[in-house]
C-alpha cells in the first residue's frame, strides 16, 4: 500500500548494486513504485505506511 496515496497498484522490484565503496555493505534490497502517484522508495516504507493507517483506525474508535 503506497505511503502517500494509500493505492495497492503498486510494482515492486529488486535491486542490487553490489557492495558499497564507502561502507562495503551489500547495497541489495526491494523498491516500491506506486503506478497511481509515482512515489518510489524502499519497500520498508510500505510497512510503514501500513502501521500509521493501522493506528489511525485504533484512534478514530
Ligand atoms: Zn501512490
Amino acid at each position: 500500500m503506497c505511503p502517500k496515496c494509500v493505492s495497492d497498484d503498486i510494482s515492486i522490484r529488486e535491486y542490487d548494486f553490489g557492495p558499497c565503496q564507502q561502507t562495503g555493505y551489500r547495497d541489495a534490497g526491494e523498491w516500491f513504485t506506486c503506478r497511481a502517484c509515482g512515489a518510489e522508495g524502499d519497500v520498508g516504507e510500505l510497512e510503514r505506511g501500513l502501521a500509521a493507517r493501522r493506528a489511525t483506525f485504533a484512534s478514530s474508535g
